[in-house]
């Protein structure tokens, strides 16, 4: 059918029968509810920048799997280009929406799966890797949305899968049926999962007598038995209030779920994995580290906004000229290029895998994370430094638009004459979502989380980058 248009997109998610709730409620549309339409408009943002004259060579590739463009959402890497250009498409939606592609953790999972799939059919003589070519090519081909669904909800965290009070803390197969397997459990911290047509589900690494984790597999979002809980984010209701003001970024956003399967049939020809625990390792190592060098895209956009954002208000502030403010903007500057260039060093150095796909330095995409988990913090604080107080204790767009008191808050808001009162609440407003709003979830504690936290990221540091090569060139060079 080749590349979708948003408006498709939006009504394809619109007809699905999700079982979702928030706050207690079922929600009846996951596209139309006030809280979740600047997620669901995010995701619909990359269908509409595939199309688009200005961004299409960016945001589209030739898929040597179907021989026809496609969303890069969707894209099995076969190149160095392929990696580098997947830090810069990030870096550019992260720009356009303030938030990010979305899809990512899909395309995470599907390139992951691709190596590893391989590697599995080799050892095992499984046919795994032909499965997963066939649902690449069909998501390809009909520019599905697709969610990567690795992190379990984990329980004890000292305790592994098997040895916990509850097994179903971490997703397993239940039962092995003729045609395909069963499924419970849950997955956290679902990004976008409501708005997909399909999940891709990873396990967390396993061991010998957990095979019955060891469960890789490809799931509609409207298989039966699957219920989300919709994440709360801070100041979400804002989005019901029906004033763009203060939401802040009123057009895109991101969410998040808990997302249970409570016996969910998945039949044999969407199983990736299915107890070949000796693979699980590998699978966690690939997709996190994936998803880490994607990092240094992702964020870096997100940042350009946050840092483009402290310009406008220092000027708006009427100081944009200070040695101080233009000293703390360079170090913004410094500090997200620095995460860029990461994301880009690890994808250049790059290389192929034995399935022909090509993956990301893995010891680089670690330390871009690493990056990742410390920047956006700083970048933040120096965002909040330039705005001062106001970002956070500004009045609202009801008192603004109020006969009696709104031009009270218009004179009293002003700062620059240049700049009209209204102006500056809305820049104060966009910050304040990014850095302490529902916009921190993803610009600030993901950063920190998502991917794995950054002890995580520093054992495979360990491992990728070893000291004894170091110490070698040290003892050659002293004295003897
Ligand atoms: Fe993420």
């Amino acid at each position: 059918m080749g590349l979708r248009t948003a408006e498709d997109y939006l009504d394809s998610i619109r007809a699905r029968a999700l079982r979702v709730f928030y706050r207690g409620e079922r929600m009846t549309s996951v596209v139309d509810h006030p809280v979740a339409w600047p997620a669901a408009n995010c995701l619909a943002e990359v269908y509409r920048a595939a199309l688009a004259p200005e961004t299409q060579a960016m945001m589209t590739a030739d898929s040597p799997d179907t021989g026809e463009r496609v969303n890069v959402s969707n894209l099995l890497w076969r190149s160095r280009e392929d990696l580098i250009a997947r830090v810069k498409w990030e870096r550019l939606v992260g720009r356009m929406t303030g938030r990010g592609a979305l899809r990512s953790p899909g395309l995470d999972a599907i390139n992951a799966l691709a190596a590893v799939t391989h590697r599995c059919d080799r050892a095992r003589g499984t046919s795994y890797h032909e499965r997963l070519l066939a649902f690449v090519q069909r998501v390809q081909r009909e520019d599905l949305a697709v969610s990567g669904a690795m992190t379990d909800v984990r329980g004890d965290r000292s305790r592994r899968p098997a040895t916990q009070a509850d097994p179903d803390l971490f997703l397993r197969v239940v039962a092995r049926e003729r045609g395909g397997v069963v499924l419970r459990g849950a997955k956290a911290h679902q990004t976008s999962a409501v708005h997909c047509h399909e999940h891709v589900v990873l396990p967390m690494t396993c061991g010998a007598d957990e095979g019955a984790w060891a469960i890789a597999c490809a799931v509609p979002s409207d298989a039966p038995g699957i219920t989300h809980i919709y994440a709360r984010q801070p100041s979400d209701s804002r989005r019901a209030e029906g004033s763009p003001l203060d939401a802040g970024l009123p057009d895109f956003g991101g969410c998040e779920s808990l997302m249970i399967f409570d016996d969910v049939f998945v039949p044999d020809e969407r199983v990736f994995l299915c107890g070949e625990h000796e693979h699980t390792q590998e699978l966690v190592r690939l997709f996190g580290s994936f998803h880490r060098f994607c990092y240094g895209g992702c964020k870096v956009g997100i940042a350009d906004v946050v840092i483009g954002a402290a310009s406008l208000v220092a000027r708006a502030n009427g100081v944009r000229d200070r040695s101080a403010v233009e000293s703390k903007l360079t170090e913004m500057v410094h500090l997200n290029e620095t995460m860029y260039a990461c994301g880009l060093a690890a994808a250049m150095e790059g290389r192929p895998t034995d399935a022909g796909t090509w993956i990301p330095n893995i010891g680089l995409a670690n330390v871009t994370k690493l990056n990742v988990t410390r920047f956006p913090f700083e970048i933040a604080r120096l965002a909040a430094d330039i705005a001062g107080g106001a970002m956070l204790t500004l009045p609202s767009q009801a008192d603004l638009d109020h006969p009696e008191l709104g031009p009270l808050v218009s004179k009293y808001m002003a700062g620059d004459p240049e700049v009209p009162a209204a102006e500056r609440m809305a820049l104060f407003r966009l910050l304040e979502f990014l850095t302490h709003g529902a916009g921190a979830v993803y610009f600030l504690h993901e950063s920190l989380h998502g991917a794995g936290a950054p002890e995580a990221m520093k054992i495979l540091l360990r491992r990728e980058v070893p000291i004894a090569p170091f110490e070698d060139a040290a003892r050659r060079l002293m004295a003897h």
